[in-house]
């Protein structure tokens, strides 16, 4: 049980499970699972070893976002944003001594860091920033009316896009580190929502200061195209596999039930099942392809050019979407085969979180937004 990945099996099967309903019923924090992972040392696994870290690689992490949203997908969320800002942090970092002090900090004490790229008056698009970083004396001040911030109130630090100064348009953007003594955040909406209830996401006004190292070094826009997007596309597609492939469990776990009581005879919803097979196995093997092609790409000298290009971020797009639709599709193929057992909150087969947690997929990042960019570069990409 030494595998970072069996041990979030683990924690995933013994801790995530059990308390998944009340998350869901009560919108609260998946603190148990949270914890779990923190004493497994499980919120460093993408940290270098030699600061500390598990030194993990993408593929590892999708696997295990999959495991823990298979039991539940708000713990399995919440672990795979913060994998992606770590993410940011480890491959645009490490020049700075500031952020590899701060990665081995964060491997010791498994600090949580959330992201705040949404914010009023761009909603969605986070390749633009309405606020800006003022700086003055080796120091800045940074104030953002962010719509969401998911686990806010449960972070340790976040991870925020701003316009690089005052005088600079809306995509000359920086990612900027806030420990928890730099900021205040003061809850602007609420999170009563349909699903992934247990991610408390609700808005915030965010006022901060701190030293100009904390800016990561760069600009956002490589950061993005190389890291923030392939890591969040990949682990978001993970955690909407976990709930597809829930969903599918559960939907077969119906249709045995269905055949013990008429043994010999073949039910009718064994055929829906057949089909439901068939989805998830597509939506596995393009998540695991896709992974496999960036994690080739992450580890290669030349991968960080091939991360830019227009080919890649089509990819990255296009698993984003077929992924999010895919998941709500399944659920609600999953939840036809149940019938009223799926549909009931308090039975085996209920998959009324699975549908709900679903729904999320496509309107995180808008897919009409990544519709729109990739029927741009569509336009001027030949190599289709
Ligand atoms: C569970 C969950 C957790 C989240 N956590 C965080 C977080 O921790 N931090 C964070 O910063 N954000 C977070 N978000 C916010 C998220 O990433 C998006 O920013 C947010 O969902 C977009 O809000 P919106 O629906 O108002 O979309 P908008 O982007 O404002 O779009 C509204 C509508 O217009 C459409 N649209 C917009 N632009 C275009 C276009 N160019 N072409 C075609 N259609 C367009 C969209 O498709 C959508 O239908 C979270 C969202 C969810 C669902």
């Amino acid at each position: 049980m030494n595998d970072p990945l069996d041990r979030v099996q683990r924690i995933a099967a013994r801790v995530a499970a059990p308390h998944a309903a009340d998350v869901d019923a009560k919108a609260r924090f998946p603190r148990e699972a949270l914890d779990a992972l923190r004493e497994e040392r499980l919120l460093a696994t993408f940290v270098p070893r030699d600061l500390g870290g598990l030194g993990c690689g993408i593929a590892d992490l999708a696997a295990m976002c999959t495991a823990l949203s298979q039991q539940c997908a708000s713990t399995g969320m919440v672990f795979a944003m913060h994998q992606i800002q770590v993410a940011c942090l480890v491959r645009h970092g490490l020049t700075s001594p500031f952020f590899r002090q701060y990665l081995q900090d964060l491997a010791r004490d498994q600090g949580l860091i959330a992201s705040v790229t949404s914010e009023v008056g761009v909603g969605g698009d986070t390749r633009t920033s309405v606020c800006a970083v003022e700086r003055a004396g080796g120091r800045f001040t940074l104030n953002k009316d962010a719509t969401t911030i998911s686990y806010g109130q449960h972070a340790d630090a976040l991870l925020v896009t701003a316009r690089r100064d005052p005088e600079a348009p809306g995509g000359d953007q920086v990612l900027v580190l806030l420990r928890k003594t730099d900021y205040t955040i003061a809850q602007t909406t609420s999170w009563d929502t349909l699903g992934m209830r247990g991610t408390c996401s609700p808005g915030f006004k965010m006022l901060s200061s701190g030293a100009e190292e904390q800016i990561v070094p760069g600009s956002f826009a490589d950061s993005s195209s190389q890291t923030m997007v392939p890591f969040s596309h990949i682990l978001w597609s993970g955690v909407w596999l976990g709930i597809a492939a829930d969903a599918v469990a559960r939907a077969s776990a119906f249709v045995s039930a269905q055949a013990r009581q008429k043994p010999g005879q073949l039910p009718p919803t064994a055929l829906r099942l057949a089909e439901l097979s068939a989805k998830l196995q597509s939506m596995r093997a393009n998540v695991h392809d896709v992974t496999a092609e960036c994690d080739t790409l992450l580890k290669s000298p030349e991968g960080n050019e091939a991360l830019l290009t227009m080919g890649f971020a089509l990819k990255m797009n296009n698993l984003k979407i077929s992924c999010s639709e895919l998941v709500a599709e399944i659920v609600h193929k999953a939840l036809l085969i149940c019938g009223i057992m799926g549909y009931k909150n308090d039975s085996d087969f209920s998959l009324g979180r699975q549908l709900r947690d679903a729904h999320s997929a496509a309107l995180m990042i808008g897919n009409d937004r990544i519709y729109a960019k990739n029927a741009s570069m569509l336009m001027v990409f030949k190599n289709r």
